[in-house]
C-alpha cells in the first residue's frame, strides 16, 4: 500500500497517508524510558474500504526498534 499506492483488499488507489508524531496522542512504539524515545508509526488508510496499514517510515527508527527489542528479548 505504501509502495504500490493500491489497497491489497479492494484494489482501490484512494490511499491517504496519516503521519504521526511523538506525544501522548500520537501513534508510536515505545523504544526507551520516556515517550520521547518512541518511534513514530505512519498509517496508510484506504478511503474506499477502510483498511489500514502501519509503517515505520524512517530506516533509522527501524534500527532503533530492532536494537531495543532484541536486547529486551534476550
Ligand atoms: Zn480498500
Amino acid at each position: 500500500m505504501k509502495n504500490t499506492n493500491t489497497c491489497p483488499k479492494c484494489h482501490s488507489n484512494e490511499i491517504v497517508r496519516i503521519p504521526s508524531f511523538v506525544g501522548a496522542s500520537g501513534n508510536n512504539i515505545k523504544a526507551g524510558i520516556t515517550v520521547f524515545s518512541s518511534v513514530t508509526v505512519t498509517r496508510y488508510l484506504c478511503t474506499s474500504c477502510g483498511y489500514t496499514e502501519e509503517w515505520i517510515d524512517d530506516p533509522a527508527d527501524v534500527e532503533t526498534l530492532k536494537k531495543y527489542y532484541s536486547w529486551k528479548n534476550n
